[in-house]
């Protein structure tokens, strides 16, 4: 059996896959088993922040993975501890609990949201609100959380207390709040797997006003959008929010799994022994990623996504054929006159690799892309969209 049939025989089958095995890389190129070059502009899901095979993040694995490459949480463990110093010092939050995926890490904020509830307002306060149209993960409870009847169906029952309101409308913010017993609001800055569309600022200052005067919880879904990916470390930081949690995965650890959730001053101490665990979460080669990812992620860096976002923007609007682009940084949708789905087998035909999300084509390059690839890049597009 070749590849393509010994996974369709054996892999649950569970992703429609491309095409395509990628074999090696180097940066924002990668390399397919044909020796074929692409461009990639997917990163992974927003996973490879510096893209593949990337030195400097390799030295900081291999390092650690020669010393030591698990220990358990039952032990100290200086990457763990050194990656949530820095956390806190990026953020101004106060505690981190690690993980391995962004559905744990949004599972970790519910469980803080609901006993932080449970202790400040009552055990009845237990009603989780999230926004239609999003995305929080795949685990039963995530599943619940996320905004999409589609992911549903044949799931149920789903893990009850998610109340799930439409992204702009205030006035049914406020109805939430009177109808139920709210423990907190976890929404995307950017909803990525959405569609790559962006909450309106005033709505989240809203979110956050209203969630704040009934004594709940904003929690900020930072998987896909945060550590630099919108040209901010986290995206809450250009909305201008103060969330009481934060969690987020995908980029952080540049490519090993990791997932974080950040506690500010009033959650830190919601989780106390046995509340939680995670036999994997914070493991030492990934805490070593993470470090190394983290401390790149500096304002020169941010300062470069946010000026490559500005020309990729400019380039993409000047393309006929487009019809809309939406996001943030170098999360970017675009809208474009033919299917998405035919727009990236053309691209990847042509050597770019793309993404969709909903009926948009979806661009996430590593936060280190050089120019002249991006360039390339939006010429084949250009030549794609004719
Ligand atoms: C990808 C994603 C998740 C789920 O992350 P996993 O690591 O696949 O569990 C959750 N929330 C958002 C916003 C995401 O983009």
């Amino acid at each position: 059996m070749n590849l393509t049939e010994r996974d369709q025989t054996y892999v649950a089958q569970t992703y429609k896959r491309f095409p395509v095995e990628i074999v090696s890389g180097k940066g924002s190129l990668v390399y397919d088993t044909e020796g074929k070059e692409y461009i990639d502009l997917g990163t992974g899901i927003a996973v490879n922040a510096f893209g593949v095979a990337d030195e400097v993040w390799q030295e900081a694995v291999i390092a650690q993975i020669s010393k030591v490459q698990h220990t358990c949480n039952l032990f100290y463990s200086e990457p763990c501890a050194n990656l949530a110093e820095m956390l806190c010092a990026r953020t101004g939050m106060k505690k981190v609990f690690f993980s391995n995926s962004g559905a744990e890490a949004n599972e970790c904020a519910i469980k803080v949201a609901r006993k932080y509830a449970a202790e400040h307002l009552g055990t009845e306060y237990s009603t989780i609100v999230t926004l239609k149209n999003s995305f929080h993960g795949r685990t039963l409870t995530t599943l619940a959380a996320t905004g999409q009847d589609a992911f549903h169906k044949l799931f149920q029952p789903l893990t009850p207390g998610f109340v799930h309101i439409t992204p702009g409308d205030v006035a049914e913010l406020e109805q939430v709040f009177a109808e139920h017993k709210v423990a907190g609001i976890l929404i995307e800055c950017i909803q990525g797997e959405g569609g790559v569309m962006p909450l309106d600022p005033a709505y989240a200052k809203a979110v956050e006003h209203i969630a704040h005067e009934h004594g709940a919880l904003l929690m900020i879904d930072e998987v896909q959008t945060g550590n630099g990916r919108t040209g901010t470390l986290y995206a809450y930081m250009g909305y201008g929010l103060n969330p009481d949690v934060v969690s987020t995965a995908k980029g952080l650890a540049g490519g090993l799994p990791l997932g974080a959730t950040l506690m500010n001053e009033k959650t830190q101490d919601v989780l106390g022994y046995g509340d939680h665990g995670s036999t994997f979460g914070g493991n030492p080669v990934s805490c070593a990623a993470a470090l190394s990812v983290l401390g790149r992620i500096d304002d020169a860096l941010l300062a470069e996504v946010r000026e490559k976002s500005a020309w990729l923007f400019n380039a993409l609007r000047a393309i006929p054929g487009i019809t809309e682009v939406s996001g943030k940084g170098l999360m970017i949708g675009i809208h474009t006159e033919k299917p998405a789905g035919e727009v990236i087998a053309a691209c990847r035909a042509r050597g770019v690799l793309c993404l969709t999300a909903k009926d948009k084509v979806r661009l996430l390059p590593a936060l280190n892309i050089p120019m002249e690839l991006l360039e390339k890049a939006v010429s084949v597009l250009r030549d794609v969209l004719k």
